[in-house]
């Protein structure tokens, strides 16, 4: 009999932040397979012998879309329940739209299991809300990872300067400088409050603030790191009025002022 795959979100890292459902799913599992985004702390939870590694490889190289595709195929044929585990929501930029899709294709029961994104969770945790009814009115996710000075990018940073709500952009450390000088040539306000929160409810949290125009340095002088979210607009302010109340700040020592 075909066993069946759930597509599971981790949430940002803390294991506190598993849902019910995603933590019985853990346990009851044959079979994990993560890559390193649901954090240190989750992953050395599960047992060695049920966890496979489908994310980085020894060599640096990602393991191709296509293995882990065909392994979870593979493991559901020998009747296995699999729990594919994704970092926060595995819909939100974590090819789990992928993967669902293949399963679908190969008829291999499946199911969602919603985590709670690092996209919210992130600034959250840093004293950020994503919308605020006095500062923001709507909040777009957008990847960071895409060169915005190719001519086909799907992102439009001049439109998304203009619409006046908050950014999160994921996977945006690397290329931070190349969108953030986008928003300003798109006339978005150099003094813009711009934070970046590093391996968020991980135990070694870590968060660094500046401006659209400040923030490129703020990231090198504090060097940070992927995974980080990066949160740009007048959001980012809320932090500094209400950190010293963050009960969730484990590590306020490295903290940017
Ligand atoms: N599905 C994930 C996102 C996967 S894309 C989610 O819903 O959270 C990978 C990117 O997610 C990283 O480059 C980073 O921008 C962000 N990310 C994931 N976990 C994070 C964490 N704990 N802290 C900060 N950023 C995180």
């Amino acid at each position: 009999m075909t066993g069946k795959v759930y597509l599971v979100g981790s949430g940002p890292g803390d294991p506190e932040l598993l849902t019910v459902k995603a933590k019985r799913l853990i346990e009851r599992a044959d079979v994990v397979l993560h890559d390193k985004l649901p954090g240190p702390e989750i992953l050395e939870s599960i047992p060695e012998t049920k966890r496979e590694d489908v994310g980085k490889r020894a060599g640096g190289e990602w393991t191709p879309q296509e293995y882990t595709n065909q392994r979870l195929a593979e493991l559901a044929r020998e009747g296995k329940t699999i729990v594919r585990l994704k970092g926060g929501d595995p819909f939100v930029f974590g090819r789990g739209g992928e993967e669902a899709e293949h399963l679908a294709a190969n008829e291999i029961p499946f199911e969602y299991v919603p985590g709670i994104t690092s996209a919210i969770a992130g600034p959250g945790v840093a004293g950020i809300p994503v919308t605020h009814r006095d500062h923001a009115s709507s909040v777009t996710f957008v990847t960071g990872h895409e060169d915005p000075t190719k001519d086909e990018s799907a992102i439009d940073w001049d439109a998304l300067a203009k619409t006046g709500g908050t950014l999160v952009v994921l996977m945006g450390v690397g290329k931070l400088p190349r969108y953030t000088q986008a928003l300003l040539t798109a006339e978005m306000s150099p003094d813009t409050p711009v934070a970046l929160v590093e391996r968020a409810t991980w135990p070694d949290q870590r968060v660094a603030c500046g401006t659209l125009s400040t923030i490129v340095d703020v990231r090198d002088r504090e060097g940070i790191e992927p995974p980080a979210i990066t949160v740009i607009g007048d959001v980012a302010a809320t932090r500094a009025r209400v950190q010293a109340f963050l009960q969730n700040e484990r590590r306020e020592a490295n903290e940017e002022a």
